[in-house]
């Protein structure tokens, strides 16, 4: 079973040495979040509708990712804001052999010793194997540095160093990431010297620090996966180079890209990969081929699209023509979350 390989190799190498070799598949537990994120590529937040996995579909979808042979993992939104169901999804699939790998917080729940000790510990119970646990100056707006350093602490003692992804920055530098929050130099500074994606919530709110350019100049960007950006994306769209696969609970097979694959309720995500990516739908086959600037040239030519003159990165280029073609392709381009 794939499952059996990818456990032994994070048994081999560390959770997430091998989540970085063999890539990783996620459930999208819900789009909720306790905070908002600037830099949040889905726009999470609480104020997002009350929708999350149901504990059974949950444990379907587990099953179809574990197929992929990937480093399987629970994400949002903020999976523990639902903690009832998060716990019975674990324990459905723990009696099924189908527990994730991994859960990913953002530590706002890590408000003292019991409670983390206490879920940490009922993930491990659940046969998962360790935690991702997220600190940068975009989480430490609003989860305290405290939080981040008790949960990466207590997950060291209960899954092992190895099997706990997160910063290995020292205490000082997370508690310093909540001053970068607050200090708009220091901030400015920080995006331009590591960017994001500028789509989702960072188009919004983080590309005015960076110096937009001529579309047809836009320098290459890291992708998803690091590396230097072709003008085309077809790594993004390809079942062995992608970095991430998502099932979100409406059943959409979600992308990074914020590109709909597919319906795991209809097909499989093994099968949608064996078929191929790039020819899942139109918009996939001409970000593969062609880019954002094939995409922003169809949403003009077909429906009117003033292309902008500068962009600061082929992402944001991307984000702002998908999202003026959403109202015609809401079953490719959604769901509404990652577009308001
Ligand atoms: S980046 Fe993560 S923690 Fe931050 S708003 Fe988005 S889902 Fe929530
Ligand atoms: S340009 Fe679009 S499809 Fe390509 S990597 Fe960026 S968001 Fe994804």
């Amino acid at each position: 079973m794939q499952r059996d390989v990818v456990d032994q190799r994070i048994r081999q190498i560390g959770l997430a040495k091998a989540g970085r070799e063999m890539k990783v598949a996620a459930i999208l537990f819900t789009y909720r979040c306790t905070i908002s994120c600037r830099h949040c590529l889905f726009a999470c937040t609480r104020a997002r509708p009350d929708v999350v996995m149901d504990p059974h579909r949950c444990v379907r979808y587990l099953g179809q990712l574990h197929e992929l042979g990937r480093v399987v993992h629970v994400a949002g939104g903020e999976p523990m804001l639902y903690w009832d169901v998060l716990a019975e999804t674990l324990q459905l699939a723990d009696e099924r052999h189908l527990s994730p790998h991994f859960i990913e917080t953002n530590c706002s729940f890590a408000k003292d010793d019991a409670v983390v000790r206490q879920r940490f510990g009922y993930f491990k119970q659940r046969g998962v194997l360790g935690v991702l646990l997220s600190a940068d100056p975009y989480h430490q707006q609003s989860v305290p540095p405290g939080n981040f350093i008790r949960a990466r602490r207590i997950a060291r003692q209960v899954f092992g160093q190895e099997n706990v992804w997160a910063t290995d920055a020292s205490d000082e530098q997370v508690r310093d990431y909540a001053e970068i929050a607050r200090d708009e130099a220091r901030l400015s500074e920080y995006v331009r010297t590591s960017p994001p994606m500028f789509v989702g919530r960072a188009c919004a709110e983080l590309a005015r620090f960076v110096e937009p350019a001529p579309i047809d100049q836009i320098p290459p960007m890291r992708a998803w996966t690091g590396g230097p950006r072709p003008r085309h994306c077809a790594a993004e769209f390809d079942a062995d180079e992608i970095w991430e696969v998502h099932v979100d609970p409406y059943d959409n097979v979600q992308t990074n890209c914020g590109v709909i694959l597919g319906k795991a309720d209809r097909v499989a995500v093994r099968e949608l990969m064996a078929r191929g990516l790039r020819e899942a739908n139109f918009v996939t086959g001409i970000l593969s081929q062609e880019g954002p600037w094939g995409l922003a040239e169809f949403a003009r030519r077909e429906h009117g699209f003033q292309v902008p003159e500068t962009a600061r990165q082929k992402c944001e280029l991307c984000y702002l023509t998908r999202r003026f073609l959403r109202p015609h392709y809401g079953e490719v381009l959604g769901p509404a979350e990652i577009y308001e």
